[in-house]
C-alpha cells in the first residue's frame, strides 16, 4: 500500500468519505513546506479514529482539504500512565513533553512544588510539541498537558486508585522495583533544586506513593523523566 510521507493530527472527525478542512498552519505545512500537491496522499489522526489515508482535494496558499479513504492503522491508546514533573527550562521542558509522548504517557501534568523555578508554562505550546511528537513517532494518541499545578493541590485531589511512582534521588540504595499493582499510575519527577523535606515527607506517608530510585547518579531531571518512564513502561506498560 502506498505510504504517506506526512502524518499530520487534525481536530475533525475521520470516517470513510469524511472531508478534512485544513487550518491555514497546516495548509502552509502540507503544501509549502512538504510540497504535497493535490492527488497525493497524507496520513491523518485525531486521537480517536486510529490513522486514515487521505487524498489531497485542495491545495492552496492558505488553506485546503483532504478525503480520507481507508484506516491504515486502529486507534490505539497508551496505558493509564500520568507524568508529573516541575517544570525547568524551556527548551529541557520542550524536551521532556516530546519524551513522555513517545514514551507513551497518557497524561502530563506539570507540577510547581517548593523548588521549582518555574511559575508559569505556556500550555498551548507544550501541546503543540506533544502533537507534534506523536505525528512523529506513529502514534495515533496524543497526550493532553495539562496546566500549571501546586503538587499540594495535585495530591489534595489525587484520585486514591491511582500509584505514584516516586522518583527520589536521595534512595540510591532503593532500587527501580515496582509493586505489581495494576490499575492506574502515575510517575512523580523533581525539579533541578529536589523535593523539600515537607513533601517528600508528605509523599512517603500518602498509601499511593511508592519510592523508587533511578540508579547511584543524580540525574537531570529530564533524563530522570525518561528513565522512569522507560522502568515503569519496561515493567508494567505495553512493551511486552
Ligand atoms: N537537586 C537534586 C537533584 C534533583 S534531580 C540533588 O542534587 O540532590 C531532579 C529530579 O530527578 C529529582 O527530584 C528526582 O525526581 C529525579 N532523579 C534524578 N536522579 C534520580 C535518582 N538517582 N533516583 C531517583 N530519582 C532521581
Amino acid at each position: 500500500m502506498e505510504r504517506a510521507k506526512v502524518r499530520l493530527f487534525v481536530e475533525d472527525p475521520l470516517g470513510s468519505g469524511q472531508r478534512v478542512n485544513l487550518t491555514r498552519d497546516a495548509a502552509h505545512y502540507l503544501f509549502g513546506v512538504m510540497r504535497l500537491k493535490e492527488g497525493d496522499a497524507a496520513s491523518l489522526f485525531n486521537g480517536e479514529d486510529g490513522e486514515w489515508r487521505a487524498r489531497i482535494v485542495e491545495a492552496g496558499k492558505r488553506g485546503g482539504a483532504l478525503s480520507c479513504e481507508a484506516q491504515t492503522a486502529p486507534q490505539s491508546n497508551p496505558p493509564d500512565l500520568w507524568l508529573c514533573f516541575a517544570p525547568i527550562k524551556k527548551a529541557r521542558t520542550d524536551f521532556i513533553v516530546e519524551k513522555a509522548a513517545e514514551m507513551g504517557a497518557c497524561r502530563i501534568i506539570p507540577v510547581q512544588t517548593e523548588f521549582t523555578n518555574a511559575e508559569r508554562i505556556r500550555r498551548d505550546r507544550l501541546q503543540a510539541h506533544a502533537v507534534e511528537a506523536a505525528e512523529q513517532c506513529g502514534g495515533t494518541f496524543v497526550p493532553e498537558v495539562s496546566e500549571l499545578q501546586k503538587l499540594g493541590d495535585l495530591l489534595n485531589a489525587w484520585p486514591a486508585e491511582r500509584q505514584i511512582m516516586f522518583c527520589d534521588e536521595t534512595l540510591a540504595e532503593a532500587g527501580s522495583a515496582l509493586p505489581d499493582a495494576g490499575g492506574p499510575w502515575a510517575v512523580l519527577i523533581g525539579p533541578e533544586g529536589g523535593f523539600s523535606e515537607r513533601e517528600r515527607d508528605r509523599l512517603s506517608k500518602a498509601p499511593f506513593t511508592h519510592a523508587v530510585s533511578l540508579g547511584p547518579r543524580i540525574l537531570r531531571a529530564d533524563t530522570a523523566a525518561v528513565a522512569a518512564l522507560t522502568i515503569w513502561q519496561q515493567q508494567m506498560g505495553d512493551w511486552e
